[in-house]
């Protein structure tokens, strides 16, 4: 529906928020009423290049990748701190924009200041070596920028996601352009002017809301772009990569999840049993979402009963309430796509034990809310139990050994996140030393620390962010020689 009071947004480009060069724009949508937010400008190919062209201009000029580290730090505090002071406002427009919960939305907007904090502490240590060589003479590396980043971020976690990239690539010198979602581009687009009020120099972040086809593809390809940190679907960043194959770009990708939450019979079921924003967390719409429950034999059962029971407590509302549990899905056509995961697991023999049917009635009608899904009786090969759902349904799967766990954890083609619950220390070193995957927590569902790598292997992608290592994503290695003849 149009609303005529929705104000217009604009992309920002070279420190300043424009038109398209289209004039085009596109209505963005609160999922959870259906009512527009904002007529933001749709980006083409010529604008794709305006950013390109804007953040390379910055990049040759010089000054931010030429500042002193303290200089640059002092920009980064300065935007974790108009970060902090609008956090109310970012974290409404986030849980607008996607559907979220309010008290997510806090945390995530929360932990994005937190980012360019901690960046901001990480680059006065993070510098190149003197190297001993075998040579007469004196041998350095030196670590620099790399040049034009492209961001591209999904749409749900949008703020988070996009400080994630944008703090360690601002953080080494680098210009950037970030590609939002087209259906969450808000908050990226307020970042940016909070950006330029901490005093970054125009055109070093640029933010550029436009359909991944045909501006993430003029992005990805553009010959002065050094750089490109994707997160999305698998299958996006494949073609991402294959892309940026051509000119040898630097590519890193988070991509999708399907992880296992291994509960052994040992563990403490009640903590087990109650953790399931694991995998309800943001309506289940989370990469790190372990939507595999593996659970010993000997507690099946038990495990099960508290799922249900928990689950049947959720409460499923408002965004925009503090007691919101569970918001909307990002948009109707998503939850038709997770209902039919939930009909293909009945269809298969799975036993459906709560929920899994779009939510009804008053405020629901005009969102995409979904009632939580818990399966038991998962067998490994079903399509619930392999494909990444992106939404609130759970398989509950038993087995019967560690090393049968193992093999259930295994047997994906993703390898991004996951937990396992244990009274055990010898069997939790075991087993996250065996399980295929780039993140794992023991006795919490939760993985995601600023401080740490975050990524995945197998299809789940290539390279790590967050933790001090991120900075060499965004970095390039220069050695030097000094001949002593
Ligand atoms: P998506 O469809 O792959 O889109 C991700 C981003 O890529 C969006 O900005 C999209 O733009 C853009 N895009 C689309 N086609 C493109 C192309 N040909 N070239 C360049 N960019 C293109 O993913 P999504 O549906 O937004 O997000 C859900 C997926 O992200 C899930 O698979 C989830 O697991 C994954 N994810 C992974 C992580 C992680 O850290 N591993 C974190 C969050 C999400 P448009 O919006 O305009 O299409």
């Amino acid at each position: 529906m149009p609303d005529r009071d929705a104000p217009n947004a604009g992309l920002l480009i070279d420190g300043a928020r424009v038109p398209s060069a289209s004039g085009a724009t596109v209505p963005v949508r609160n999922p959870a009423t259906g009512a527009v937010l904002a007529y933001v400008a749709q980006a083409g190919v010529e604008d794709a290049h305006s950013a390109v062209e804007a953040a390379q201009r910055s990049y040759a000029a010089g000054s931010w990748r030429r500042a002193t580290v303290a200089e640059r730090a002092r920009v980064l505090l300065r935007l974790a701190d108009l970060i902090r002071a609008n956090a109310e406002e970012l974290a409404r427009l986030e849980s607008s924009n996607v559907g979220k919960p309010i008290g997510e939305s806090r945390g995530e907007i929360a932990m994005g200041a937190d980012c360019f904090q901690f960046y901001a502490g990480q680059i006065p240590s993070f510098g190149g070596h003197t190297v001993p060589v075998s040579a007469p003479g004196t041998g350095l590396t030196f670590r620099e920028s790399v040049g034009v980043c492209v961001l591209i971020v999904p749409w749900n976690f949008p703020f988070a996601i996009t400080t994630w990239k944008v703090s360690p690539a601002l953080a080494m010198g680098n210009s950037v352009v970030v590609k939002p979602a087209s259906a969450t581009p808000l908050s990226a687009l307020r970042l940016g002017e909070l950006a330029l009020e901490a005093g970054l120099p125009p055109g070093v972040l640029n933010i550029l809301p436009g359909p991944g086809g045909a501006v993430g593809t003029a992005l990805v390809t553009h010959p002065a772009v050094r750089k490109i940190s994707f997160t999305g679907s698998t299958e996006v960043g494949a073609g991402v990569m294959r892309l940026a194959a051509d000119d040898i770009k630097r590519v890193s990708l988070e991509l999708g999840g399907k992880s296992a939450n291994i509960v052994f019979a040992d563990a403490d079921l009640a903590k087990a049993g109650a953790a399931i924003f694991s995998v309800f967390g943001n309506a289940g719409q989370d990469c790190c979402s372990r939507s595999r429950v593996l659970v010993e034999r000997l507690v099946y059962n038990e495990f099960v009963e508290r799922y249900v029971e928990r689950t049947r407590a959720l409460r499923i509302g408002d965004p925009l309430d503090d007691a919101t549990e569970i918001g909307s899905l990002i948009s109707p056509e998503h939850r038709a796509k997770v209902d039919a995961y939930v009909r293909k697991g009945v269809e298969q023999g799975a036993k459906l034990c709560i929920g899994g049917a779009i939510k009804r009635g008053g405020m629901y009608d005009a969102g995409s809310f979904y009632e939580p899904a818990v399966f038991a009786d998962v067998t490994p090969d079903m399509v619930i139990a392999q494909e990444e759902i992106f939404g609130p349904v759970v398989s509950i799967i038993p087995f019967d050994s560690e090393e049968e766990a193992i093999k259930l954890a295994n047997g994906s083609i993703y390898g991004l996140s996951g937990s396992l619950w244990t009274r055990d220390i010898g069997r939790a070193l075991r087993v996250v030393r065996a399980v295929e995957t780039g993140v794992i927590s023991v006795n919490t569902g939760w993985s995601v620390h600023m401080e740490m790598p975050f990524g995945g292997v197998k299809r789940s992608g290539v390279g790590r962010e967050l933790g001090p290592s991120a900075l060499e994503h965004y970095s390039e290695q220069k050695s030097v020689f000094i001949s002593d003849e």
